[in-house]
């Protein structure tokens, strides 16, 4: 049906949309009530969309209910369930009915809060909201916008969209810090002069450092070095003051370290005290990656374990990680803002207001790589209240499955199984090896297929495991029993699978 006549302004009525939100209220329910009984993987083919929708957008209106129809029959199959009790891939991207609704009313009123003047509840509540988060994960003192007496500290929150964003502004950060240092130190110092000091500066990370390390250096512009980890996959003092001391002796500028808390492929924790002392020593700015394993913090059994990570000069995590906040809240702390406000602060006449020029305010578009931003705040204050302390602790407690490894399990097959099933007796022969490595990748691309659970893959010394990510509020015992029903009756047929046999 096409609507004849005016197009209501909103593009409902409110009539239409009180009744249409409330059936749409009515599906999300249905939706996560039956989760756990559909397929988490979506099945569709590339380009399945193209020939379902038609090649231009509608010139006449369209009736919602005939929108919501076409989401149903050709969108729907195309969305994998990361929310399914079943589903185990990549790290969990929590989502609640509180972080929903609060996504609602954040829409609701949409704008683009880049200054505190364009929505002072949107930068107020961002900053309030991250020191009550630091606080519950007992963040160090330094990280937090206000003092215990209530007045401004130096440090403080913001919220970015993602860890990869949070990292390229913390490495902005560092660069801006060290070539602030470096054009006080050589106040004759030429064009040319700078830009072959930034030419050398080089960022640390491990072999086992989130991708996005590397990307924030190809976006800034510096080197980076992923050093080799230890047997645990951790990066050590050891080998980062190593790769320092060679690069130092070849001319390069170390500047900038991130250490990891709780690494993609394993949840390594990385050698926090000694990293910190290198960090010390060399004058790096230390930043700490805790995108997935810092929610473990609001638990205080967890702290021990990230101990050194106090002198660092920033602090990232993922309430939209396991921290039942929807996708998008990365929460970047910083013990001194003023490196990326001076870095990334561009004065416009259209930008000038009273609130701004009495300082009192943060303009929190200067935090950021965007200028506009959305008040994600709300939805992160709304899951903390409405689950407070406890439910966030239940929720972590009730997902970890080993006290290090928080809610991350990696399955390999048994070699000595494999050995024995192939009756050979040098578990280190190059056929046995052979056969294990195949048969690992065979047994994740069978899971898969099946598709009752979705797990993902993490390389571990060139061995394709299994990579087991607990941690989505509708995983319980029953989905608990599926995953291993699943990975039990597959094992019994290792290495039986022909393509493996063949190895
Ligand atoms: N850091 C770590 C340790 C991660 O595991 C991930 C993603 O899983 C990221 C960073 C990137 O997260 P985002 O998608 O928020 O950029």
């Amino acid at each position: 049906m096409t609507v004849e006549g005016d197009i209501p302004r909103l593009g409902l009525t409110s009539e239409e949309f009180r009744q249409k939100g409330k059936e749409i209220i009515d599906f999300i329910a249905d939706y996560y009530d039956n989760l756990n009984q559909v397929q988490p993987l979506s099945q569709v083919k590339p380009n399945f969309l193209y020939d379902l929708l038609p090649k231009e957008a509608p010139e006449e209106p369209e009736s919602f209910d005939q929108v919501m129809a076409d989401f149903n029959s050709k969108i729907m199959p195309g969305i994998t369930h990361w929310q399914s009790g079943n589903f185990y891939g990549y790290y969990p991207a929590n989502s609640t009915y509180p972080g929903i609704l609060g996504e609602m009313l954040s829409a609701m009123a949409t704008g683009v809060g880049f200054s505190w003047i364009n929505m002072p509840s949107l930068t107020e509540l961002e900053t309030i909201t991250l020191d009550w988060v630091g606080k519950l994960l007992g963040l160090e003192q330094g990280f937090l916008s206000f003092k215990p007496d209530g007045t401004a500290g130096e440090g403080g929150g913001v919220i970015q969209g993602t860890a990869s964003e949070a990292i390229i502004v913390a490495m902005l950060a560092a660069r801006n810090k060290k070539v602030q240092e470096y054009i006080e130190e050589h106040p004759n110092h030429t064009e040319e002069d700078l830009v072959l000091f930034k030419s050398k500066l080089v960022a640390y990370g491990s072999d086992q450092t989130h991708s996005s390390g590397e990307k924030a250096s190809i976006v800034i512009e510096c080197n980076f070095k992923g050093v080799k980890t230890d047997g645990s996959k951790r990066l050590t003092k050891e080998s980062l003051s190593k790769a320092i001391e060679e690069d130092k002796a070849k001319g390069l500028i170390p500047f900038f370290v991130v250490a990891t808390f709780g690494t993609t492929a394993t949840a390594a924790i990385d050698d926090f005290p000694g990293i910190a002392e290198v960090a010390e020593k060399e004058e790096l700015w230390y930043h700490v990656d805790g995108a997935y394993a810092a929610a473990a913090l609001v638990c205080p059994e967890f702290r021990p374990v990230i101990d050194g990570y106090q002198t660092a000069d920033s602090f990232n995590f993922n309430p939209h990680k396991w921290l039942l906040t929807n996708f998008d809240v990365s929460a970047l702390y910083v013990k001194k803002p003023s490196y990326i406000t001076s870095a990334l602060t561009i004065h416009r006449d259209y930008y000038r207001n009273k609130a701004t020029s009495s300082g009192l305010v943060r303009d929190y578009k200067d935090w950021q790589i965007p200028l506009g931003r959305r008040f994600r705040a709300l939805k992160l204050w709304m899951v903390l209240r409405t689950f407070g302390a406890r439910g966030l602790r239940n929720h972590i407690r009730r997902t970890v499955v080993c006290p290090v490894d928080f809610s991350l399990l990696i399955v390999q097959i048994n070699k000595q199984t494999i050995a024995d099933k192939l009756g050979a007796t040098d578990i280190d022969s190059e056929h046995v090896h052979s056969v294990f490595v195949k048969a690992n990748a065979a047994l994740h691309a069978r899971i898969l297929e099946q598709n009752t659970v979705f797990i993902t893959t993490c390389d571990l010394d060139g061995v394709t495991s299994i990579h087991i990510a607990i941690g989505a509020p509708l995983s319980d015992e029953d989905t608990m029993n599926v995953l291993l029903d699943t990975l039990v009756s597959n094992l019994e047929l290792v290495p039986a699978d022909p393509k493996v046999m063949s190895a």
